[in-house]
């Protein structure tokens, strides 16, 4: 396939934001590409060439594009960068200046030297890179250079999710959505959507049956639902088993003998920052082979006591490891178990998996990794106990499970509930929005030029952002500074298209960045389009401020439409119960 077809595609897949066109538009690019390449083709969708555990960094910084753009286009740099200025766009100043046909550039030629580009470290690394990119563009088109300069400035930007990707393979292999839902569960166990494009062109949908949990490869993590108290717990669910609600940092662990690692929620490979949980893993896990899925937090060795999400953020470095071991050691608590030796766990019982669990991890009490302690319990009563009882410890609540309940890869759903602090009215929840832009503001802070930011929930379903507060509190002077560098640069000149938005914040950002936000509490307000219906008000925040940056999370994994929803219903419903506590029953005021 020539690099022309799929640089059309993006083009028109640029061109609208109407969902059932892109995927129409990817399905035919799929159906035109050789089976071989589809894998390929689906990583750089994403901007990338692997799957996103594996996937390398091409390593190369504004100047340099701007270095290898001269030289392709035998311009000067001074030339290149006024044309860049006048364009805002890098992509688009290299379609400017690269304006021949190009030479008929392969798709997989194309895609190997970026491969190149990832590859070359070293001395001298930097000059290589610029002499493939250089050459890269050189036998590009215009429209081609476009793409291929924004793929490597990590920008490429054309609004395609991995629910987009899935609904245009199904359509591409069997022409409707019939073997989407099989897609997708493939997708949850391996994380790799190349990996079954590639097996569903190649051999076909059945074949996705085969995909099984492989050491190495990240399986989606199973997500909670929430409900408000106890007794609705035991209502809806039965007898639960229940645990503590760790804040921390959502691990899996991947063990092949000596070799352990560790990925994100958001599927990144973070196995050199936590080297003491790899030591720990080689010498308390007794099978050869496991995948056990857990929660990883600070703790201070002399009170015992565990640290917030804020914390435990701070050993995400890549530099001067050891220090941070000393500084906030770890806990691993693990409180699920996917894989053992050759077994697949996901599609047996909790009860089996936690019985397996127990027997896996060798602990004594103050080894790093733990498993959690957990009670079973029928009565609302009992659940309400340890509940004060874990909040009591500073923890968060507790995550409440169906004993009978099989692994939910990728899935949030009523197999767990969280419960946490915010039932009780005078301890609230947090949420974790997606930024999508910010405003000037007219205060004190307009002179560092950001006032507040356009902060959004998601919606799943449709792939689609809505707004539901601005924020302008709970950063520091330097984290504003800092917040509005990395907002310049995602931004876009107008709203991005999975964007729905009432308000104009004075920059739009691309959604990148999640952030754990606090309020005092869910109202109606026009003016935000959560939960929007044709003329009635959406919801909004009150008194938001941020408490933390959510690293570990992608803009999708933002608090969802339908949980505001919930949480907001679940507000009203306290809000019935609270003048019945008040003697004398005096209204609260609206
Ligand atoms: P939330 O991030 O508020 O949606 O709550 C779900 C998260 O709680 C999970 O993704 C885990 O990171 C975390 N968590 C803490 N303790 C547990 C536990 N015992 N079981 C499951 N998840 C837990």
């Amino acid at each position: 396939m020539i690099i022309r077809q799929v640089a059309e595609a993006f083009q028109a897949l640029e061109g609208t934001t109407k969902r059932l066109e892109m995927s129409r538009i990817l399905a035919s690019l799929f159906r035109a590409t050789p089976k071989e390449e589809v894998d390929k083709l689906i990583y750089i969708l994403d901007g990338r060439l692997g799957p996103p555990y594996t996937a390398l960094d091409f390593g190369v910084d504004e100047k340099f594009l701007i270095v290898a753009l001269a030289d392709a286009a035998r311009a000067s740099r001074s030339r290149v960068e006024e044309i860049y200025k006048k364009k805002g766009d890098l992509g688009l100043a290299a379609e400017e200046l690269l304006r021949g046909a190009g030479r008929g550039l392969n798709f997989r030629e194309a895609f190997e030297a970026l491969s190149r580009v990832a590859e070359a470290t070293g001395p001298r690394a930097h000059e290589r890179k610029t002499a493939i990119i250089s050459d890269l563009l050189q036998r590009s088109s215009g429209l081609e250079a476009r793409y291929i300069v924004r793929i490597l400035q990590g920008r490429l930007r054309l609004g395609v999710g991995d629910a987009m990707v899935m609904d245009a393979l199904s359509e591409a292999v069997v022409g409707d959505r019939s073997v989407r839902a099989d897609i997708e569960r493939a997708y949850s166990i391996c994380s790799d959507l190349g990996l079954i494009g590639r097996i569903l062109f190649i051999d076909g949908p059945r074949a996705l049956e085969q995909i099984r949990p492989q050491v190495g490869r990240p399986i989606l993590s199973a997500l909670a639902e929430r409900l408000p108290t106890p007794q609705v717990v035991i209502d809806k669910m039965g007898p639960v088993q229940a645990e503590p609600k760790y804040d921390g940092l959502r691990l899996q662990l991947h063990k092949d003998g000596d070799n352990v690692r560790f990925f994100t929620r958001r599927l990144e490979d973070v196995t050199g920052m936590f080297p003491e949980l790899a030591k720990a893993a080689r010498q308390q896990l007794k099978s050869e082979r496991a995948i056990v899925d857990g929660e990883a937090l600070v703790y201070n060795p002399e009170t015992g006591e565990y640290l917030p999400f804020q914390i435990t953020v701070r050993r995400k470095r890549k530099y001067g490891i050891e220090e941070m071991e000393l500084r906030y050691p770890l806990r691993y608590f693990a409180f699920d178990l996917l894989y053992v030796d050759d077994q697949d766990l996901t599609r047996k019982p909790l009860t089996q998996r936690r019985r397996q669990l127990e027997a896996l991890v060798q602990r004594h009490v103050d080894d790093p990794i733990q498993v959690t302690e957990q009670i079973t319990t029928g009565d609302p009563k009992a659940l309400e106990r340890y509940f004060v009882d874990q909040v009591a410890l500073g923890l968060e609540g507790l995550v409440v499970k169906k004993p009978d309940s099989t692994y939910q890869a990728g899935q949030r759903s009523f197999n767990w509930v969280k419960l946490k602090r915010a039932y009780r009215a005078e301890l609230r929840d947090t949420v974790d929005l997606a930024v999508v832009g910010y405003l000037v503001g007219k205060g004190k802070r307009a002179q560092f030029g950001i006032g507040s930011l356009l902060a959004a929930v998601y919606d799943p379903e449709h792939e689609r952002f809505r707004t539901i507060t601005k924020i302008g509190s709970g950063l520091t002077e330097v984290e504003w500074a800092e917040m509005r560098r990395m907002l310049d640069e995602n931004r876009t000149p107008t709203r991005p298209p999975q964007v729905d938005s009432l308000i104009e914040p004075d920059v739009w950002s691309w959604p990148k960045y999640v952030l754990e936000v606090q309020a005092d509490e869910i109202t109606r307000s026009p003016r935000h389009t959560c939960g929007k219906t044709g003329d009635e008000p959406g919801y909004a925040l009150r008194f938001p401020r941020v408490v933390t940056f959510r690293w570990d999370k992608r803009p999708e994994d933002a608090t969802t439409e339908k949980e505001i929803l919930e949480m907001y219903s679940m507000q009203t419903a306290t809000e019935v119960e609270k003048p019945r506590r008040v003697a004398g029953g005096r209204k609260r005021a609206a």
